[in-house]
């Protein structure tokens, strides 16, 4: 079967278990695939669009009202739909940071932030991460006295990221706002990994922008995703059209600058909004997801030589493992070459983390099931002894 010539239909999730570091909170649930179907034809939501034209006043379907329930869910002032998390970072860099402005970003920011801040003609600025890969707060006001220091200018903004894409680890942000805040220095929160998963209240957090990805962490189709802000931000950060055609003298309404109007007009946002419920409910039970998680770890570390380098116990489903003294020693002799692992776990079902490595490597175990753990960290054990490493306790 196929969706038409040289396309394949794409059997992933329905097959495997999918454990890939990007794809597993971005799955989507059975409404959303429903939504799919349903508003697949390019701008469908804007069937009952009405004056002012503009998504977020829609209410049929609810976009408004999703509008005001996702600013809530985060306890933010207002939410906004934006095409991935990065287009949120591309949109506050762009209303606040002006050429030559200093931007602090972290050792673990993805390259998103960095293009936001280079797109804004801003100059980067790393806080470095401790010995535990932890960006601490110390660090923060260091860096921000050296830049002040060293450029003679407060940074215009300063990135976090709620957990980080190296080694999923969760930072203390409510401790790093408040060090930027000393300086009088916004704060955007990059929820990417975090925002749909956990329970994340951003002004608990001292958060001035917070990002979220549909796609990531909200079952939704890509791209997708939200930022929210607080009312002292908004009317900057949203800000609405003043310029006129000098020939036609036409005015453009209350369209908003950085969102260029509209943002997600069908599959996007109706995705979003269908995943929503769903999500809602499972930020609660993240607890359960984080214990999969480490009973996978613990399985993995059973295997001698085996190393998490994530924080331990984890509090995310995102793990850094490191093999290279146990699955990268087999890989050497193997007929299958640094290919065995994969291999072997896809012949259990198992799929997701990247082909071919045994060194060091990463894995999201988020959405599985009581069973599914057990499957997961079994079959690590098992294709371990099949291959003669030593197994401790
Ligand atoms: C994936 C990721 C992003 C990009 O998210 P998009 O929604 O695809 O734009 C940004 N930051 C971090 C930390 C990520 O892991």
């Amino acid at each position: 079967m196929n969706c038409s010539e040289g396309i394949d239909t794409r059997q992933v999730d329905e097959l495997y278990i999918n454990l890939d570091p990007i794809q597993a909170g971005g799955r989507l649930t059975t409404d959303a695939m429903k939504a799919v179907i349903a508003y697949g034809d390019g701008y469908s939501v804007c069937d009952n669009c009405v004056k002012p034209f503009r998504l977020d006043h829609i209410s049929k379907p609810p976009l408004a009202e999703f509008h005001r329930d996702l600013a809530e869910f985060l306890n933010m002032d207002v939410a906004r739909l934006v095409p991935g998390a990065r287009r949120g970072f591309q949109a506050v860099a762009g209303a606040i940071v002006k050429p030559g402005d200093p931007v602090l970003l972290t050792a673990y920011s993805h390259y998103t932030e960095f293009l936001s801040v280079e797109q804004s003609r801003g100059m980067p600025f790393e806080i470095p991460a401790d010995e535990s890969h932890v960006i601490t707060p110390d660090a923060a006001a260091d860096r921000i006295e050296e830049v002040i220091r060293t450029t003679g200018k407060t940074p215009a903004l300063m990135f976090v990221e709620h957990v980080d894409y190296q080694y999923g680890n969760l930072h203390p942000v409510a401790d790093l706002t408040r060090v930027a805040h000393q300086y009088d220095i916004p704060v955007l929160c990059n929820g990417a990994y975090t925002v749909g998963i956990m329970d994340v209240k951003g002004k608990e957090l001292g958060a001035d922008f917070l990002t979220g990805s549909g796609h990531k962490s909200m079952a939704a189709p890509a791209p997708s995703g939200v930022l929210a802000t607080t009312d002292e931000w908004a009317d900057k950060v949203f800000r609405t059209t003043g310029v006129k055609g000098d020939l036609t003298g036409r005015t453009f309404g209350i369209k908003e600058v950085e969102m260029m109007g509209c943002t997600l007009m069908g599959v996007t946002s109706v995705g979003m909004m269908a995943s929503f419920p769903h999500v809602k409910r499972r930020v609660k039970e993240f607890d359960t997801q984080v214990r999969y998680a480490n009973q996978i770890v613990d399985a993995l570390l059973s295997i001698e030589g085996t190393k998490v380098q994530s924080g331990y116990p984890r509090m995310h489903t995102l793990t850094r493992m490191n093999t290279i003294d146990s699955f990268d020693k087999v890989a050497k002799t193997h007929k299958k070459r640094g290919f065995f692992l994969t291999s072997a776990l896809r012949e259990r079902g198992i799929t997701g983390i990247l082909a071919g490595s045994t060194r060091v490597w990463k894995f999201n175990s988020y959405g599985i099931n009581k069973e599914q753990a057990e499957h997961v960290s079994k079959s690590f054990i098992e294709i371990a002894e099949r291959e003669g490493l030593p197994l401790s306790g």
